[in-house]
């Protein structure tokens, strides 16, 4: 298996494969940047068919936390783990110790959090062997759950969208497509949107948790499939990644697409066949990053909301100078962010090779 020739490969600063035969641990750090600071993403817990699919979503998603952190400038840099789910039965709380172990190793190059699969119990088990964890479910600092502040960063962030799309600066009667409406962030968005006037499409596989959004707001329940093709204004995808597909985009009749999902684009060329059918994309990892921007206080060691709310409104300016680039060089929103987040990083590397000089 090739690293440096593999395809998602980016001059990843550390790539850490780790072991552990007593627990079964198999485990990828992938730090892709380090120039803002230590690497900070979270850790996955998924089967993956082989090492290499572990590797590339380590790579790509290591990838992704630079950009995001970078985008919201944040003192962190970028950096994801994966671990590969063992066969048959296992110590949950001995692997995750073991995982720990290997985060420990790289004396605080990277800092690791929940991602998929992943409990706040599992961190604490984590937390036994090192310190460079967050997202703990209690401490000096913890943070708690990011979701209600990456769904208020997507709320700001679809509003920019929304006066830019259709000249409106108020939510009374825009008509938004919720994916993923009774998850962690989609419930709170639907709340944000209710409460200032929008009209709720929703959709997910939580029957029990579209109900209760039905009856608190009012919303229409339409089939998982039906989604795109709804006559709304917006499309909020806050579900799952590649949504947005060759056989997706022409069902999509929303202008504008906001939504707290990673990776939505399945290609990076689907941002140019977006805007060739007049659409605003808010890219995915500067809209949603309001839950990183929530654990950076307790990276700090300190949470102090003032700031968080200070990061969100700088968000709204980058998502603003994101769509007003694409829109003056006609160039398509998600290239656009790519490249500010690459200078962003690269430019950070030079001045701290001129420091070292
Ligand atoms: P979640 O698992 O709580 O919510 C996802 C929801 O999508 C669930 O209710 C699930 O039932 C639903 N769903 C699954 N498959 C579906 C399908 N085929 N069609 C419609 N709905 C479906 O996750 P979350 O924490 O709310 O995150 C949502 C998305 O936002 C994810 O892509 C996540 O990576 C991203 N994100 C979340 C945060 C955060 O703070 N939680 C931060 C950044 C990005």
């Amino acid at each position: 298996m090739s690293v440096f020739e593999h395809a998602s490969f980016d001059n990843h600063e550390k790539v850490l494969f780790a072991t552990d035969p007593v627990t079964g641990l198999k485990a990828i750090i992938s730090v892709h940047a380090t120039v803002a600071g230590p690497a900070c993403g979270g850790c996955r817990f998924w089967t993956y068919p082989s090492s290499k699919e572990a590797l590339d979503d380590a790579l790509r998603l290591s990838q992704g936390m630079s950009y995001k952190n970078i985008m919201a400038d944040l003192p962190i840099g970028g950096g994801k783990s994966v671990i590969m789910k063992p066969e048959g039965e296992f110590d949950r709380q001995a692997l995750f110790e073991a995982f720990g172990r290997a985060v420990e190793s790289l004396g605080g190059a990277y800092i690791t959090a929940e991602d998929v699969g992943v409990s706040p119990a599992d961190m604490m088990a984590v937390h036994k062997s090192t310190k460079h964890v967050v997202g703990l479910p209690e401490g000096k600092a913890a943070s708690g759950d990011p979701s209600p502040i990456t769904a208020e960063g997507v709320f700001r962030g679809m509003k920019v969208c929304i006066e830019r799309g259709l000249g409106k600066s108020d939510l009374s009667g825009v008509r938004v497509a919720i994916q993923g409406a009774a998850g962690h962030v989609g419930t709170y968005l639907c709340g944000h949107l209710a409460n200032a006037g929008a009209e709720l499409v929703i959709t997910d596989i939580n029957e029990a948790g579209l109900k209760e959004l039905e009856a608190k707001y009012g919303a229409k329940v339409v089939g998982l499939d039906e989604i795109y093709s709804q006559d709304v204004d917006v499309f909020a995808p806050c579900a799952l990644g590649s949504i947005i597909n060759p056989d997706t985009i022409d069902r999509i009749t929303a202008k504008i697409i906001a939504g707290a999902a990673n990776n939505q684009l399945a290609t990076r060329d689907l941002g140019a066949e977006l805007q060739k059918r007049g659409k605003i994309y808010a890219p995915d990892y500067v809209l949603n990053a309001g839950g990183i921007i929530n654990v950076v206080g307790e990276i700090q060691g300190s949470y102090d909301p003032a700031w968080v709310q200070g990061k969100l409104a700088g968000l709204e300016n980058t998502l603003a100078e994101i769509l007003d680039q694409s829109e003056s060089e006609g160039c398509p929103s998600n290239i656009i962010a790519d490249e500010i987040a690459r200078n962003r990083i690269e430019e950070k590397r030079a001045a701290k090779t001129l420091e070292a000089a």
